[in-house]
């Protein structure tokens, strides 16, 4: 479950719910509502699931 950083949004969203796509500054969605951009960072578990885990803020690059 995401929740979108725009404070003033704050909608949450499962995974199926938002589009995760790299702009160049590392992976995001654009919240469905608003249209903020929110960071994630990509994981693999054991069994080879992609899981996906929000970050604050942006990356370092
Ligand atoms: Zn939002």
């Amino acid at each position: 479950m995401f929740t979108c950083r725009n404070q003033s949004c704050d909608a949450k969203w499962e995974l199926a719910d938002v589009l995760i796509k790299n702009e160049g500054q590392g992976l995001l969605f654009r919240c469905p509502m608003c249209g903020a951009r929110n960071y994630v960072e990509r994981f693999d578990d054991e069994e080879g699931n992609v899981l996906y885990e929000q970050i604050d803020g942006r990356p370092f690059q």
